[in-house]
């Protein structure tokens, strides 16, 4: 059902359902979520499942539970009215995340005109690596939500120069920071992303390691200690855990 003369390669997905996001200053704020398979890196701590199914989920009844499954891959004008009926309009935002859905950026720019009705527009979910990709799609999303990958969580070189030229485009929009940390991760590597958000103007969310052993994440004391030391530096640095997982929700 490609669209007359679209080019646009169709994609495979993993699942769209209806929840609450979970991350970041927006928690609780109810998403539909379109989630895209395949990732450019490949984090220490990732538990996002690596098969590419044969199948994409589709919660028919926004947070019911109840999914159909829909054969990949799908075209953006398949994608676009599977959402249209999905009552976008009773959602905060339509959350493109993955994996990394910067992957795609002309499936992106195809499906996005096509998701109307969210009350803060496209949410963008990224792990702040892909900048051409998100020059491509910029000026069609609504608020960037970036993963700053620190080298100790995600057990990879340094990102830092890469997270700069990518936030230099994202700019023009609403951009939320969120950095994972783990009961070892270094106080410089904290006050490193703190001074990436203090450049690019933004909120800088703390995000302990969730929903895993205890001694995983930091102690509260640490948590508190590692925040007051990031707001000598920015302004607005809060401790959100992953709420969904508290929750026990997608
Ligand atoms: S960026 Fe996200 S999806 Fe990609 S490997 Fe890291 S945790 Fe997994």
């Amino acid at each position: 059902m490609q669209g007359a003369g679209s080019v646009v390669a169709p994609v495979i997905l993993r699942e769209i359902f209806s929840s609450i996001q979970g991350e970041g200053p927006y928690v609780g704020c109810r998403h539909l979520f379109v989630r895209f398979v395949g990732c450019n890196l490949a984090c220490a701590y990732c538990d996002t499942p690596r098969e590419v199914p044969m199948k994409c989920r589709v919660e028919m009844k926004p947070g019911t539970g109840n999914f159909v499954t829909i054969p990949n891959p799908l075209t953006p004008e398949e994608v676009g009215v599977l959402i249209s009926g999905l009552n976008v309009a009773r959602h905060h935002a339509v959350s493109l995340t993955g994996g990394e859905p910067l992957l795609n950026p002309d499936f992106i720019r195809e499906l996005i005109p096509l998701l109307h009705g969210a009350h803060r527009g496209i949410y963008l979910e990224t792990n702040g690596t892909l900048v051409e990709e998100l020059e491509a799609v910029v000026d069609l999303v609504d608020v960037i939500s970036m993963d700053i990958k620190l080298p100790t969580a995600t057990g990879m070189e340094a990102l830092w120069e890469v997270h700069r030229r990518f936030l230099q485009i994202a700019r023009t929009k609403e951009v939320i920071l969120k950095a994972v940390v783990a009961a070892e991760t270094p106080p410089e590597e904290v006050l490193a992303a703190a001074e990436l958000a203090r450049t690019a103007g933004s909120v800088l969310v703390l995000q302990p390691v969730t929903g895993r052993a205890p001694e995983e994440s930091p102690a509260p004391a640490e948590l508190l200690k590692l925040q007051a030391r990031a707001l000598e530096i920015t302004g607005d640095v809060r401790v959100i855990p992953q709420v969904h997982r508290l929750c026990g929700m997608l």
